[in-house]
């Protein structure tokens, strides 16, 4: 009976102790998170104003520009709940700030936080917590050295942020009436607590904490107290956050309850044991405990001791020997099978070919799998230690943390493509794929990582694209090239086949009119024999420029017929319109004034035009048409050339 109230006890403490644990590591994860979410915006900040040009080159600079410097940062001060003064100081002296009057013999560059940007140079320095004279308010500096155009660093800015919020929130208390967290920086100083009169103070416990991985549970003294705790590494600022709770408000309920389970089992046993006790004691209970301690040491895997006790020959005394045997077997047996699951688990791990790597929820890496060495030229053995961050750019950053906090409180998965870093710096792409892995209770306690290099499909993706881009660029080149004519940019050949048979399908459909001008330049043969063919194309395109410029309707199609032939289609035109048109033409070519100093006709360029038109349904085919406007314009060229003549098919 004692036995039993015994391990209902033991029962009873394990279970409620994990409990407390789990809640506390809960308080921990949640301070931890929020620090972290709230200093990387922080730290964001600052980087941006480092960038900017004008706090950069304030020394430099007229009063104008650093007033528009305070400017901005008053509307960024404005703007964030969360930020109490943006400054920045600079090596001759000189300090930018709003609503603050420096006292006498103020010099920035001897202040901790511009002292701090210049120790740390390219990155971000978060410094300890100071409380704001006037308003008792608790302020953090983060600041950054201001690169300066010719190189090197002559000037620092910074944000004061007001860490009050986050006073607030470690000395909320959940469950237990002594719950509270602290933050400790990474020399183990407390530089938040709830009692501010332990800050600046250093933690005792540190060293079981900060050699540690950035996770676990502990237990530690402070003066007559016993705390139950968590901590939690920050992993935008290297702090540590601590939970506890007095362990005598977990306890106390425990053993109240046990005392009570113990006392009424103690009655019983003490009743029956009167009655008993021999019995009890040499036939019954002793095998009863030396099967509990033979279980308990099977467990362990401890060796049995030599003088191993020999069970009475009686029912209890065979079946604690049996239980003890069948035990011994069983546990044999599953040790086997868990040996082996792992072995194949490890195999699958290093025979993958892509990285498998496991790590705590904060990002420190557990272990990564063989494929780490030839994916990022890391031995496995150098993965724990390292940050998952450590293997991707600072670009990606942001959006790793967003896509973890996304797999733990939504089980999200990805997939997810970041730019990453080798060892030797190089970069290139992956893909990840994520899972978590949980405690009994269900609360995720790893994540697992399934890294794959993508470069090679990356590369083809790009070279699938550039393919594409060549493609479309030749398509459209080909098309315009099979419409165009090159030497004058006009419509080709081709090109008037096509509109013409339209045109005048579109004709003997609707019964309206269709014109045609076919236009020839005198004497070309001549001008080419007298000034060259590089001086012919010439002339052919400048009365193409000009061709262009007088057919000005959107419907008509001016073209190039061949040689030095164009030819104007003219939809819905009548005769008349056509010959104006063809008369308005002959005139603009002739004021070109382009000379020709082996014509016969005059001593500048000009041209004969045949002026046919459709009208009536008397013609009924298209090369009809082209035939008389060909014959309107030999007759121009035999009476003279250097005029048009105008045939019409309709009588
Ligand atoms: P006509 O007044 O009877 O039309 O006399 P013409 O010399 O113009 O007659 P012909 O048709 O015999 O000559 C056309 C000339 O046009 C022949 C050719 O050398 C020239 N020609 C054709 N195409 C081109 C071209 O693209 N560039 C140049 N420069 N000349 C061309
Ligand atoms: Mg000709
Ligand atoms: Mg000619």
């Amino acid at each position: 009976m004692a036995i039993f109230g015994v391990l209902l006890s033991a029962l009873l403490y394990y279970s409620e102790t994990s409990k407390a644990r789990a809640l506390i590591s809960r308080t921990s994860h949640g301070v931890t998170l929020f620090i972290d979410g709230y200093f990387t915006e922080i730290v964001h900040t600052v980087a941006v104003l480092e960038e900017n040009k004008e706090i950069r080159d304030a020394m430099a600079l007229g009063d104008d520009a650093r007033q528009r410097v305070l400017d901005g940062y008053r509307s960024i001060t404005k703007a964030n709940k969360n930020i109490t003064y943006i400054y920045s100081g600079y090596e001759n002296g000189l300090m930018l700030i709003n609503d603050w009057t420096r006292p006498a013999g103020f010099n920035p560059t001897t202040r901790p936080w511009y002292r701090a940007a210049m120790a740390t140079k390219n990155g971000t320095s978060i410094g300890l917590p100071y409380q704001e004279v006037k308003t008792k308010e608790w302020l953090v500096s983060t600041s950054r050295a201001l690169k300066q155009p010719g190189g090197g660093y002559g000037g620092a800015v910074a944000v004061d942020c007001s860490v009050d919020q986050i006073i607030h929130l470690i000395s909320q208390h959940d469950e237990y009436k002594t719950e509270f967290s602290f933050v400790m920086d990474r020399s183990g100083e407390i530089i938040m607590h709830p009692d501010q009169s332990v800050l600046g103070t250093l933690f005792p416990e540190r060293e079981k904490i900060l050699q540690q991985v950035s996770e676990g549970d502990l237990t530690y003294r402070s003066g007559n107290v016993e705390y139950f705790a968590h901590y939690n590494r920050i992993m935008s600022t290297g702090w540590t956050v601590v939970t506890g709770v007095e362990k005598k408000e977990i306890l106390r309920p425990i053993i109240m309850e046990m005392l009570s389970l113990l006392g009424l089992t103690g009655v019983i046993a003490v009743v029956m044991g009167r009655v008993q006790s021999v019995l009890l004691s040499r036939r019954l209970s002793r095998p009863l405990v030396e099967l509990g301690k033979k279980i308990k040491a099977t467990i362990a895997g401890d060796e049995q001791d030599g003088d191993e006790y020999v069970y009475p020959n009686n029912e209890i005394g065979i079946m604690a020997l049996e239980i003890g045997q069948l035990a011994a077997k069983e546990l044999t047996a599953k040790t086997r099978e868990l040996e082996a699951s792992e072995e194949i688990y490890k195999t699958i791990l290093m025979a993958s070919p892509d990285d498998i790597t496991i790590a705590d929820l904060s990002g420190n890496v557990i272990m990564v799998s063989e494929a780490a060495n030839r994916i990022f030229g890391y031995d496995p053995c150098e993965g724990p230690g390292m940050s998952v961050m450590d293997f991707i750019v600072p670009e990606d950053h942001e959006r790793a943390r967003a896509n973890i906090v996304k797999m733990i409180h939504e089980n999200y998965t990805g997939p997810n493509e970041y730019r990453a870093i080798r060892k030797d710096g190089s970069c290139f792409d992956i893909e990840v794929n994520n899972s978590l892995i949980r405690d009994r209770q269900g609360n995720p306690v790893r994540m697992v990582l399934i890294v794959r290099d993508i470069t090679n499909r990356k590369k083809a993706q790009q070279q699938i694209q550039a393919l594409v881009h060549q493609l479309e660029i030749e398509r459209d080149l080909a098309q315009r090239n099979s419409l165009t004519d090159s030497l004058t940019g006009l419509s080709n050949r081709r090109f008037f086949d096509t509109v013409l048979q339209a045109e005048f399908s579109r004709y003997l459909r609707s019964g309206s009119q269709l014109s045609l001008i076919m236009i020839d330049v005198d004497h070309f043969k001549n001008y080419n024999d007298h000034y060259g063919h590089l001086a012919g194309d010439d002339c052919l395109r400048q009365i193409a420029r000009t061709l262009k410029v007088v057919v000005e309707r959107g419907t008509d199609i001016v073209a190039r017929y061949g040689g030095e032939e164009f030819v104007v289609i003219l939809p819905d035109t009548d005769i008349q319109g056509a010959a104006a048109l063809a008369g308005h033409i002959a005139e603009s070519v002739r004021a070109l004034a382009l000379p020709h100093a082996t014509s016969d006709t005059a001593d500048y360029v000009t041209i004969s035009l045949g002026v046919a038109s459709a009208a009536g349904h008397v013609l009924t085919d298209s090369s009809q048409l082209v035939a008389l406007a060909d014959q309107a314009m030999y007759q121009a060229k035999n009476n003279g050339r250097n005029r048009s003549v105008v045939l019409s098919a309709s009588k």
